[in-house]
């Protein structure tokens, strides 16, 4: 086995990355705290994922992002879901990374990738765009993203150079290539590959505001986009006078049976928009970090390392540190077993998904209302 193929990040997969410091030697992405001192010493606050070790890595997060919000430049934040499957906790976390640009002051651009998603998925044109409307944008709304400083689109209608882009793209790169970054590739994922390339450039366009310092915060699994981008705004320069765009990485919170969190994967999947009774009896399903036995687990204690239930806390029931560490310690002490935990964390859910739910409906209309829908 070849040392890359001992991880293979495939962004239309479901990677199974137990070691996430093995991508430092394997791709070349830096570890983020590398970079916090110095966002300390800029008066930058750090998000609860950072603080909590989530994103774990970068590509020139400091050389470009936070030098551009020192020599006081405009920044912007980019990302993009592909509408195929309903919203979970997994597209939460990206979610919540663009809020926390936003309050920094960074402009966000959402792409709907709607074409990656009928290429790759084959849904219905008219599923994917109510999917787009009433999951991606209402529940990013929802969470906290302010639709007047965001601009949410669909591939199929960007409009102005956004498409020659893509078509520019598609005269540096080979097959041989393409397939070196991604494994097995087929035609309609090499025309998503590159329209990737064109959501995470063309911030920088003078059309779409000139954003030359443009940081992507993406899954781990998400990064052979990245190493594409990054190298065809290299292969331009001189001609396009793109930059590469920074990156950050978090690790990938589980689904409920210790594998990735995946729309596909309904029954082991919470999902934003879950009836709280259905979301509840999922969760407390779960497969846990617990031992065979309750005398087990009192005499060895829990593995929370292994748990899906404590990466629900960790990176959204259990916002509050001093209450993370105490579930952490009881756990990891025996003190306290599954079965009292899940009931915790069953009230959490209850609670997060009735407020939210509340948000969601009105967010749904603002949704329909503020982003232009594909005439096809
Ligand atoms: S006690 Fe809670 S955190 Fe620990 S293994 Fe059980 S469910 Fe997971």
């Amino acid at each position: 086995m070849s040392e890359k193929n001992e991880i293979k990040l495939d962004p239309w997969g479901r990677p199974d990355i137990k070691d996430y410091s093995r991508l430092y030697d394997l791709f070349g992405i830096r570890p983020f705290n590398e970079v916090i001192d110095r966002m300390k010493k800029d008066n930058i606050e750090l998000s609860p994922f950072i603080k909590r070790g989530i994103i774990f890595g970068h590509r020139d997060f400091d050389s470009k992002i936070l030098k551009a919000i020192e020599n006081k430049e405009k920044v912007a934040a980019m990302t993009g879901f592909m509408p195929s499957g309903r919203f979970h906790f997994g597209h939460m976390m990206t979610g919540l990374e663009l809020i926390y640009f936003q309050k920094l002051g960074f402009k966000i651009f959402v792409g709907l990738a709607d074409a990656e998603a009928y290429a790759v998925r084959h849904l219905p044109r008219k599923d994917l765009i109510r999917i787009g409307i009433e999951e991606y944008v209402a529940n990013l709304i929802a969470l906290g993203l302010d639709p007047k400083e965001t601009e949410f689109y669909f591939q199929t209608n960007r409009k102005g150079s956004y498409h020659s882009l893509i078509q520019l793209f598609s005269s540096k790169i080979t097959f041989n290539e393409l397939e070196a970054i991604y494994g097995d590739i087929t035609p309609g994922k090499i025309v998503s590959a590159l329209t990737q390339a064109a959501d995470i450039l063309h911030p920088q366009l003078p059309e779409y505001g000139e954003y030359k310092h443009v940081v992507v915060p993406v899954g781990a699994d998400q990064d052979p986009h990245l190493r594409l981008t990054r190298d065809l705004a290299d292969r331009f320069k001189g001609d396009l006078d793109l930059e590469p765009p920074a990156s950050i990485y978090h690790r990938l919170i589980r689904g409920l049976d210790g594998g990735k969190m995946s729309s596909s994967k309904p029954d082991v999947t919470i999902f934003l928009t879950d009836p709280i009774d259905q979301a509840k009896k999922k969760f407390m399903s779960s497969l846990t970090g617990g031992r065979n036995t309750a005398e087990e687990q009192r005499r060895l204690g829990g593995e929370p390392e292994k748990c899906p239930v404590y990466d629900l806390y960790l990176y959204h029931l259990v916002p509050d540190d001093v209450e993370l560490t105490d579930i952490y310690k009881r756990c990891k002490s025996g003190s306290m077993l599954c079965g009292e935990c899940k009931l915790f964390g069953s009230a959490r859910l209850e609670k997060f998904l009735t407020e939210h739910q509340k948000k969601l409906e009105k967010a749904k209309d603002i949704a329909w209302s503020i982003v232009e829908i594909p005439k096809i």
